[in-house]
């Protein structure tokens, strides 16, 4: 059964639910085991050779003169819980196909090792996430791939124009997108960015790839296909995982360039394992009613934030002001604007300083998208390691504070944050 048969119809609430695992392939259990094991018994040489030819040459059932026996073999290549959780990924995102990861970071490496090539360039959205960043700038430029960045990603002037920078130093083989951005809610025109990606494609003759990194809304709220992208990112230590206790990624696509990506995996040996899979499957249980809550306490929180006199700037998307492309791009492409924003109170470092270290139910952390509300100053934590200019040039200051909204009582979270600016 494919994701995309199994999940035709259903609403994504019910998919997160139950999606991927039958209790009669484990005795009934209502609930998936754990299979912790690293290689699996076959059950005949035969059968052994089987596994093999499905697994590596993906053996057509009309080669093969009728269905081919596929069995697990040894769970770097694959292991039940990784199935479970990639058809319930697979469903939510509206994919062929989804690949696993032991992060989110192991599944952007992933795609750009699979994807790009000596003298081939990527351009990326900016600001994106620091590890994604540091990845272009200190790993894939020593592999002799160059790496061009555009600010306003809604703005069809920019776009072409770092398109064109790049395509004079090698063939563009990868939009590398996020939206919305990390911390500065910068959105990308998806749509926008697949049409000026057809028109390269129609001149270098190879249409360039466009993988967008869905974290920060995660798959309830955006679906990055819709809008002409191949490959949808999750880091699913955020949203989906939704507990602050676990790290995961993956990627979801076309079954031919999932396939690829899952080629990549067993060499590098950077699968999801079997116990992260299963609190996967358990998290996304809940998915939709976190998502709910969190949208709706950050909207509280939000609202707070604008209207008080000591913020001197605040990044909610719901906030875009009506008529700006934005604005417009996040209506047509948005279902809500998720839980993770920026401000900034008036001053520098020290007035963001004094307001953090006189919280305690807001904790000082990095990461993003669990039950608990998080807060970080971008610029010498997430972003500590980006040079000043490239920070300041995608907006983030020294006062810029980016808050994470968890599933506490907003009126709690509100009353700690307003004594902070009150006596700051
Ligand atoms: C956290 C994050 C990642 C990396 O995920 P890990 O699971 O920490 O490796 C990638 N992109 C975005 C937008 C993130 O927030």
């Amino acid at each position: 059964m494919s994701a995309e048969q199994g999940g035709r119809g259903l609403h994504p609430d019910t998919l997160a639910v139950g999606h991927g695992y039958d209790p009669s392939e484990a005795w009934g259990a209502a609930k998936p085991p754990i299979v912790l094991t690293s290689t699996f018994v076959y059950p005949s040489a035969q059968a052994a050779k089987d596994f093999h030819r499905a697994f590596f040459d993906g053996a057509t059932e009309a080669e093969h003169g009728g269905p081919i026996p596929d069995g697990f073999i040894y769970s770097r290549l694959g292991h039940p819980n990784l199935d479970m959780v990639e058809r319930r990924v697979a469903a939510l995102d509206r994919a062929e196909d989804t690949a696993c990861f032991n992060s989110g970071m192991s599944a952007v490496s992933t795609v750009a090792l699979a994807f790009l090539r000596p003298g081939d360039s990527v351009v990326y959205s900016r600001p994106i996430y620091s590890g994604t960043d540091n990845l272009l700038h200190k790993v894939m430029v020593d592999f002799g791939v160059h790496v061009e960045g555009v600010i306003d990603a809604c703005d069809a002037a920019q776009i072409r124009a770092a398109a064109e920078a790049a395509l004079a130093k090698g063939p563009v083989a990868l939009f590398m997108l996020e939206s919305p951005a990390n911390p500065t809610a910068a959105i990308v025109d998806i749509a926008l960015v697949r049409r000026i990606a057809d028109e390269i494609g129609v001149r270098q003759g190879r249409r360039p790839l466009i993988s967008v990194d869905n974290t920060f809304l995660g798959p309830l709220l955006q679906n990055p296909a819709e809008h002409g992208a191949d490959l949808t990112i999750t880091s699913l230590t955020k949203y989906c995982g939704g507990h602050s206790d676990l790290l995961a990624g993956s990627v979801s696509g076309s079954k031919d360039l999932i396939g690829q990506l899952k080629s990549l995996r067993m060499i590098l040996g950077n699968h999801m394992e079997p116990f992260t899979a299963w609190l996967m499957l358990r998290s996304l249980e809940s998915l939709a009613v976190r998502t709910e809550r969190a949208c709706a306490n950050a909207l509280t929180v939000a609202t707070f934030l604008r209207d008080h006199p000591k913020v001197a700037s605040l990044t909610y998307v719901g906030f875009l002001p009506e008529g700006s492309p934005a604005r417009a791009v996040y209506d047509r492409q948005c279902a809500g604007a998720g839980s993770t924003f920026s401000f900034a109170p008036h001053g520098g470092e020290a007035e963001a300083f004094r307001f953090l270290d006189q919280l305690k139910l807001l904790k000082n952390a990095v990461s993003l998208g669990g039950s608990e509300t998080l807060i970080c100053h971008p610029a010498t934590t997430t972003h500590y390691s980006i040079p000043r200019e490239r920070r300041e040039a995608s907006g983030i200051t020294d006062a810029t504070l980016r808050l994470s909204i968890g599933l506490e009582h907003p009126d709690d979270l509100i009353a700690e944050m307003a004594r902070g600016l009150d006596a700051g």
